[in-house]
């Protein structure tokens, strides 16, 4: 594997699961086409939900131990 010499992202470590968030079988079976374009179109609604999830819960989290 020479993945390693991708470069990490600086705020977020953005792992990869191994199980496609699709279709829910692994990445490395089957063909994932289909849900790579399923993921895009999804990802630039989806990704903006989670982030603001994200910041929710860490300002809820921030407060709660303030
Ligand atoms: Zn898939």
């Amino acid at each position: 594997m020479t993945q390693q010499t991708r470069p990490r992202l600086a705020s977020h470590s953005l792992d990869l699961p191994n199980h496609c968030d699709i279709c829910n079988k692994a990445r490395s079976h089957g063909n994932h086409k289909s849900c790579s374009r399923i993921r895009q179109q999804r990802q630039s609604v989806c990704w903006e939900t989670y982030m603001a999830n994200v910041e929710a819960k860490r300002a809820k989290k921030v407060r709660r131990y303030a």
